[in-house]
């Protein structure tokens, strides 16, 4: 039997990092993943146009964490990459976030004058301000301007992304992106902002890339470890397993869904291929109601792209509800937060707390929302934990 030090589930940032850690540490690794690659939701590939396409919807990396940057840096270069996104409102496609511009775009002179000066007065210039506050100002023009904001950019896109409405969700989902008083029309303001040179996938190869990693592709935890849980103990080979497990997955699928299904939106990607471009910037989102446009938002890669070919990739983004067992949406995407799945994902933590060589990690495991490099830092800081 092969020893390992520690087992690990899912190959994503997560599962990689942590691997790549214990590795350099010449611990022994086994790297379970189901998929037929690594990388997670962040895999990348060329496809027939010379596009790399992000199967899983746009990643665009940004930060302020220094300490992120520099431990990717070991694995990649990087090349600058300011992301934009334009939202179709009144026919116009304007920047996303909502922003000074986005006035200008929509009203007539005049007017957008008098509402710059107020949002202004108000909240002060490269003020981030969430819809929901917006909303509450006693300052009747912008509680109007709010309202229209509201409807013509947070309303049915939230419906068509959740099926919730914005205020059945907990705050955190609208203030993801804020109505930005300013010019600067980059949907992020991070200090670093910036894509790996050859891709994410490559960087992973290099992350992984350590004779102290076994990895196991279109492998199922299942096919390889068991669980007993009235002893608390895991399985691997038949032998009890006494180093540490991290698990990246789906934590309502490791108990079988005993206290019900955690809720997850999914994602189905129509992939288009054609010469040109398609629009003029990465993402154009789609806030209309789902009678207009079904889909969210279109995203076309070469806008990503350091080189870009002259032929063009695009997805057009569906949201689904997930499930394992759909044609589309079968991938868990983002963590649906209504009140009842965070209590439900309290009990399921709370009774594989009860494995003590059991560690959940990542944005499934941990039923979280995590930027890419917030699950980077986690990864590192948990590693720190452990070795302590
Ligand atoms: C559409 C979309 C767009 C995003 N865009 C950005 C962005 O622009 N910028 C940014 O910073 N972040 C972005 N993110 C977030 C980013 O994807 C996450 O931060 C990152 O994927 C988290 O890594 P993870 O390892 O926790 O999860 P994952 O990447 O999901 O990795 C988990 C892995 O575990 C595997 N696994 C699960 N269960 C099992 C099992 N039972 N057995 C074996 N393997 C298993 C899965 O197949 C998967 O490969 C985006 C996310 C989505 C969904």
């Amino acid at each position: 039997m092969k020893i390992y030090d520690v087992i690990i589930v899912g190959a994503g940032f997560a599962g990689s990092v942590m691997a790549n850690q214990y590795a350099n540490d010449n611990k022994k690794v086994l790297l379970i993943e189901k998929k037929n690659h690594i990388g997670g939701n962040a895999y990348d590939y060329l496809d027939d146009n010379g596009v790399l396409v992000h199967e899983y919807g746009p990643h665009l990396f940004h930060t302020n964490i220094k300490e992120v940057v520099d431990y990717l840096s070991k694995y990649t270069s990087f090349y600058p990459y300011e992301h934009r996104v334009r939202g179709l409102i009144n026919n116009v496609f304007v920047p996303i976030p909502f922003n000074l511009s986005s006035i200008e775009e929509l009203f007539d002179k005049e007017k957008a004058d008098y509402l710059k000066e107020e949002l202004i007065k108000e909240y002060g210039m490269e003020k981030k301000v969430p819809i929901l506050e917006l909303r509450k100002s006693e300052n009747t023009d912008i509680k109007e301007l709010a309202e229209f904001i509201f409807e013509k950019v947070f309303k049915y896109y939230t419906m068509k992304q959740w099926d919730y409405s914005i205020e059945e969700l907990s705050n955190q989902v609208s203030d993801r992106v804020p109505v930005f008083v300013s010019y600067d029309d980059r949907y992020f303001q991070d200090t670093y902002q910036m894509m790996p040179k050859e891709g994410f996938t490559k960087m992973f190869e290099k992350i992984l890339d350590n004779p102290n990693i076994d990895i196991k592709l279109n492998t199922e935890l299942k096919d390889v470890l068991k669980f007993d849980f009235e002893n608390s103990k895991i399985y691997f080979e038949n032998e009890a397993f006494e180093g540490k497990v991290i698990y990246t997955g789906l934590v309502d699928e490791l108990l079988d869904y005993k206290y019900g299904k955690l809720e997850y939106r999914s994602l189905w990607f129509e992939k288009k291929q054609l010469d040109g471009e398609y629009q003029s910037v990465t993402t154009c989102n789609y806030p209309t109601p789902k009678e207009e446009h079904p889909f969210t938002r279109i995203s076309e890669y070469k806008h990503i792209m350091e080189n870009k070919p002259q032929a063009s990739t695009i997805h057009i983004e569906y949201p689904y509800a997930y499930d394992a067992n759909n044609e589309k949406g079968n991938i868990p995407y983002y963590p649906v937060f209504v009140k009842e799945n965070v209590e439900r994902y309290e009990k399921y933590k709370k009774e594989l707390a009860k494995f003590d060589n059991l560690i959940l990690l990542g944005r499934l495991a941990e039923f979280k929302y995590y930027n890419m490099d917030a699950i980077v830092k986690a990864a590192l800081d948990k590693y720190k934990e452990i070795k302590d």
